[in-house]
């Protein structure tokens, strides 16, 4: 079944003294449950382990307890107590031959230690560097402290083994991990034996692999996850660096991880990332060294991981994001399904569940962190129920996975969409600058019910209650979006405001449906996440000068939790986007828009030919009002149940849409629960006093 040119992948590959079944490395990757909910992310690495991955690793683990993120929420091995936790996760990992591989961190100049009170530990006294600029600083390592890590990195390590992992990596890229502080000159300043010069400052890494090996080595591969390049200037780990210290430390490490720079970099977003973008700082590193490399790159493309083999690039293939988006890419290859294979959208909403400390989402794939609590599986559904035929009014992100999802129950399903195309939001997003990779939400679930026999899909098919009656299917699902609000009502105004019409305005869905202001457009962002930088692009793009207001204090705010926000004010800047923040609208006139200063309320004009209103969105949920107010005709056309999903019931970002719909797909003809809680959930056990 498979395809013989992508056998290379699946070769049996040995890292120290354990054996991966094939290349697919799944590097570790946040999840946002962490300590709190242990369950679902074992669950989570359980089904990439299913999928088919030859190494899945947990997120990283707060190896002590004089260092940690809070409120960032990740693993922790701070005592015994922490092992049954990380063995439930080991567990697993291996039930299906995957090796299992724990990432341990010791954050130093990261971490705040805001749970433990403690004070912080770097390798040289500075503030503590987070997203948060936390008024904290951190004292520098002594020499007897460095013993004192050596033997609790030892310790963890036993107790990693104990909890029955087959790998440990040990955290230096990103930024963050008391490895890269070492390595790198702009954390490390010391005048000791470990700092200044290269091998000075590589003797605490080659320091601990020694004690490690000593500890645990005849059993457990090591792995050392560094940055490529810390891109941060003169003093930051550079890639030349990088090659140094792989040269002097040949084999050092069992493997070496190979991470791109900052985590932004490393992670960076399909907007403004392609797909293996960190080839260059990788290739030749294998030069360096006997031991085989993992990199990363927004992988989904088997040919590419191909490539990046026979061309002595990687011996492995790192994924984080593309093992969220289709945990079961390695058993698809194998099986020679490359088209079912859900691509990763490069989104970044999975690192959201991170930044907000609340539990991902993954927007290709609406099952992520749903496979304990909710039992949702990424290829399974749950059995039909006793009703037969199902109406989606709408073919959006929500109305296609609903419809895809509810064929895979069985149910007879009718798409009916008002438009000629399929997508929804996504058809005509895709086509903004940056976006065309999110056009695989609708091309993955365009492709599945295209093999699927019992959905069929009208276009141009407008449905209005009177119709959805007259059709008597037995249940209905209206998935029929949203629009973009003219009036500006949003955060900063929540009724209409003074508006003078002759001023030519516009919305997103009009710039998208083709439309184009002329002169200096002044684009209004109250919305904070893309779509405001977005069309700024487009429009410097369409030759407009462009000036973008908004009462936040960053442009694109939100975007710092997708980790693109430094990226896009710097495109918009570098652009010639002027950018004025902490300022709202409070009126448009005809030709200038009359400002003011969130904090002083003090006000100013900027002239203008045009206005871009980047507010909120309206439900287009007029449909379902029609066809509640018929609720007693119901019986008599057949229907059951009138559901409203998605952007018709409350706009949200893409992935609320596909999870909208599977939801739905997932509990058609369900029992219902009452006020029962939809999932389960884990408590803190209470101590014994
Ligand atoms: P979501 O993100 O919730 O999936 P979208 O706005 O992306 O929502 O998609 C909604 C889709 O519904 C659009 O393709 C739109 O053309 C379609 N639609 C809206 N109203 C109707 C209707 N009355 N009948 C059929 N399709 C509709
Ligand atoms: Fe990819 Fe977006 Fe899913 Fe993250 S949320 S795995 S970036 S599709």
């Amino acid at each position: 079944m498979r395809d013989p040119r992508y056998d290379i992948l699946f070769e049996p590959m040995a890292i120290g003294p354990v054996t991966a079944k094939n290349r697919f490395y799944q590097v570790p990757h946040c999840n946002g449950a962490g300590y709190r909910d242990p369950s679902a992310a074992a669950a989570m690495r359980g089904v990439k382990a299913e999928g088919g991955w030859g190494v899945v690793f947990t997120e990283q683990c707060e190896m002590h307890h004089t260092s940690e993120i809070t409120p960032f929420i990740e693993l922790r091995l701070w005592e015994d107590k922490d092992i049954p936790m990380l063995a439930k996760m080991a567990e697993r990992m291996k039930e299906h031959g995957a090796l299992a591989g724990i990432q341990l961190a010791y954050s130093g100049v990261n971490g705040p230690n805001f749970y433990t009170k403690e004070v912080p530990r770097a390798v040289s006294a500075a503030p503590i560097r987070t997203f948060t600029n936390d008024p904290v600083q951190a004292r520098a390592l002594d020499k007897e402290d460095i013993c004192d890590l050596r033997r609790w990195f030892v310790n963890a390590a036993k107790r990693a083994k104990l909890a029955g992992f087959d790998l440990i990596c040990l955290y230096g890229a990103h930024g963050f991990g008391i490895f890269q502080h070492f390595l790198s000159r702009a954390t490390n300043h010391r005048t000791d034996e470990y700092g200044g010069s290269l091998e000075n400052r590589a003797r605490f890494v080659n320091e601990v692999i020694a004690d490690l090996r000593d500890a645990v080595g005849d059993d457990m591969g090591l792995t050392l996850r560094v940055s490529l390049d810390e891109s941060i200037g003169d003093l930051g780990f550079s890639n030349a660096e990088v090659r140094d210290f792989v040269e002097m430390n040949r084999n050092l490490p069992d493997l070496w991880d190979l991470a791109q720079g900052t985590w932004e970099a490393c992670s960076g977003p399909s907007r403004f990332k392609e797909e293996g973008a960190q080839e260059a700082l990788v290739r030749g590193i294998h030069e360096l060294t006997d031991r085989p490399i993992v990199g990363v790159g927004r992988f989904t493309s088997p040919d590419v991981m191909v490539r990046m083999i026979k061309s002595g690039v990687l011996d492995f293939i790192g994924c984080a994001r593309p093992s969220i988006a289709d945990p079961f890419l390695p058993r698809k290859i194998d099986e020679g399904r490359i088209e079912d294979i859900r691509e990763c959208i490069g989104c970044n909403i999975c690192i959201t569940g991170d930044m907000t400390m609340s539990i991902s989402r993954c927007t290709q794939n609406p099952t992520f962190m749903e496979e304990w609590r909710k039992g949702w599986h990424p290829e399974r559904m749950n059995p039909k129920g006793d009703s037969e035929s199902v109406l989606v009014v709408g073919a959006g992100p929500a109305g296609m996975e609903a419809a895809r999802a509810l064929a895979e129950r069985g149910y007879d399903v009718a798409l009916a969409e008002a438009g000629r195309t399929l997508g929804g939001r996504v058809a005509r997003e895709r086509l903004l600058p940056g976006l065309s990779a999110w056009g695989r939400v609708a091309d993955y679930r365009e492709f599945q019910i295209s093999q699927k026999p019992n959905v069929q899909v009208y276009f141009d098919s407008r449905l209005d209650a009177e119709s959805i009656l007259e059709f008597g299917f037995q249940h209905v699902c209206i998935a029929t979006g949203a629009k973009w609000r003219r009036d500006g009502v949003a955060r900063q105004h929540v009724v209409p405001f003074a508006i003078d019409p002759a001023m030519p305005r516009f919305t997103p869905d009009d710039l998208m449906d083709g439309q184009r202001p002329s002169g200096h457009v002044v684009i209004y962002d109250d919305d904070h996440y893309y779509m405001g930088g977005v069309l700024a692009e487009l429009l410097v793009q369409a030759g407009n000068k462009v000036t973008l207001v908004t009462p936040s204090a960053y442009v694109s705010d939100w975007t710092v939790n997708t980790l693109e926000q430094h990226t896009i004010h710097r495109r918009l800047a570098q652009m010639g986007v002027e950018i004025v923040l902490n300022r709202g609208v409070v009126q448009i006139g005809a030709g200038h828009v009359v400002t003011n200063c969130t904090y002083t309320e003090t006000l100013r004009e900027i002239a203008c030919d045009a206005v871009v209103m980047v507010a909120s969105r309206l439900e287009e949920n007029a449909v379902f009002r029609d066809l509640k107010a018929r609720q007693a005709d119901w019986a008599d056309a057949g229907i059951r149940t009138v559901k409203i999903i998605g952007d018709a019931q409350a706009p949200g970002p893409i992935a609320w849409a596909t999870y909208a719909g599977h939801r739905y797909a997932r509990e058609l003809d369900m029992v219902e629960i009452g006020d029962a809680l939809p999932f389960r959930r884990e408590i803190t056990g209470l101590a014994v006093d």
